[in-house]
């Protein structure tokens, strides 16, 4: 591999985490929702994501996501809906 290879090379992985880092989501919020239920990563739409715990302040309650793929970080929203008897 000659110098000019590995410069090539690394300007080519820099250059492609950038573009990861500024990539815009793929789906809306009510597409993350209703098509996906949440299971997909918004900006990559792989499934290997971590759900953060739910966290629950005056603005309501929320889960910090991360993707394992694209490194990619969003918040869930929660909204309650009723309740179960147990
Ligand atoms: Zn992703």
């Amino acid at each position: 591999m000659t110098l000019m290879d590995d410069i090539n090379d690394i300007t080519k992985r820099a250059v492609e985490e950038l573009e990861a880092k500024h990539r815009a989501p793929q789906l809306t919020s009510k597409q993350y929702v209703e098509v996906h239920r949440g299971l997909k990563c918004p900006y990559c739409l792989d499934d290997f994501i971590v759900i953060g715990s739910v966290e629950v302040d005056e603005e309501g309650a929320q889960a910090h996501n991360t993707c394992m793929v694209c490194d990619k970080e969003w918040n869930e929203i929660y909204q309650l809906v009723g309740y179960r008897e147990v």
